[in-house]
């Protein structure tokens, strides 16, 4: 059994994550800033708390005795909070320094970071039939504004820590997870998360139009949370020290994903392009050559599959709302 600190587990990702550990017989201590009652769940067989890991003091107390740190704190959120509020993404940058200290002070066996896609290079997602991202196009950098920075930053941070230190240290670049119990309303959802609340509204009521961001041509890959939970804990057990990208290959346009939701929900909505919303990069997908290779796995749940369960769960709290 290990002692295990999920740092961020009051969040969508962390939650499942915990659920996972605690299935696996670890002993899981949970800590996150919100009230513990605002938790996307909780397991009352985990150690929860309510504290702010951007705080040094915090994090030396969290890792004490702790074998494994899965990193998963940052003040983040969909397109529309990060591209307006750049500077509170990067004081993320205070939570993973913290923890890299206190978890090197406290000899912490090994530790993991939440990084994102939104580090590579803008330059390789300007048009919406994209190559998919390598890990090797995060340079030279030239990251999303804000948010992608401190994600890359922080990564390279994990890198010199065991170069250094010799803390073994894990980083995932994951590919916009989605999945019941993530952010659906509220200012921080992301794109499934909102078109699957959007058509959910359309849907029981009399307004048959939904909004778009964009022009709906823009290309995502996206990964439903199991495979993303999967993926996090084989990297944690592998000895891989590099950044390795967690996401779905199957690329799809808004507009693509808007079809299959309205499929699942049964209706056809007139769309409104809103051209001056944040849209982020026009494309990106993710290259899974060196997942394959190297874990001999990729994210394998189809959009159908995961949009289904997604959207079922977020019409449940559209009729509770
Ligand atoms: P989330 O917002 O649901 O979870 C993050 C949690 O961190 C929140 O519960 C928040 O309260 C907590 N937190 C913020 N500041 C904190 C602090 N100072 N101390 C303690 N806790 C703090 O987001 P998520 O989708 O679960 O993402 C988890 C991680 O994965 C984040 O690092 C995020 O940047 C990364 N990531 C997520 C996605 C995605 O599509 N969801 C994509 C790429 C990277």
């Amino acid at each position: 059994m290990k002692k295990i600190l999920v740092a961020g587990g009051g969040g969508f990702i962390g939650g499942w994550l915990v659920k996972e550990l605690l299935s696996q017989g670890n002993q899981v201590s949970v800590i996150d800033i919100k009230p513990v009652s605002e938790w996307s769940q909780i397991f009352p067989e985990a150690l929860n708390s309510s504290q702010d890991l951007s705080k040094l003091e915090n994090c030396i107390e969290a890792t004490m005795n702790i074998d494994e740190v899965y990193n998963l704190a940052a003040d983040m959120g969909g397109m529309g909070f990060i591209e307006n509020n750049k500077a509170a993404c990067m004081l993320s940058v205070l939570i993973n320094t913290h923890l890299l200290m206190a978890s090197k002070e406290n000899g912490v066996s090994k530790f993991f970071f939440a990084s994102s896609a939104c580090v590579y290079n803008g330059d390789k997602q300007s048009f919406t039939d994209i190559a998919p991202l390598s890990e090797a196009d995060a340079y030279p950098a030239m990251p999303e504004d804000g948010y992608g920075w401190e994600k890359l930053f922080s990564e390279r941070m994990c890198r010199h820590f065991y170069e250094d230190y010799g803390l073994e240290t894990r980083v995932a670049r994951y590919h916009n997870v989605y999945g019941p119990s993530g952010t659906w309303d509220g200012g921080r959802e992301k794109a499934p998360a909102a078109l699957c609340r959007k058509v959910a509204n359309a849907k029981h009521s009399d307004v048959k139009t939904i909004e778009i961001w964009g022009d709906g041509e823009q290309t995502r890959s996206f990964t439903f949370i199991d495979d993303c939970v999967k993926g996090t804990i084989m990297l944690m057990e592998s000895d891989i020290r590099e950044p390795l990208n967690i996401g779905s290959s199957e690329m799809v346009s808004i507009n693509g994903l808007v079809d299959i939701i309205q499929g699942i929900a049964g209706v056809a909505l007139k769309r409104n392009y809103d051209l001056s919303a944040p849209k982020g990069v026009r494309g990106r997908n993710s290259d899974n050559t060196k997942i394959l290779k190297m874990l001999n796995w990729e994210p394998k749940i189809t959009l159908k599959e995961g949009l289904r369960k997604t959207y079922d769960w977020i019409d449940q709290q559209v009729k509770i709302s």
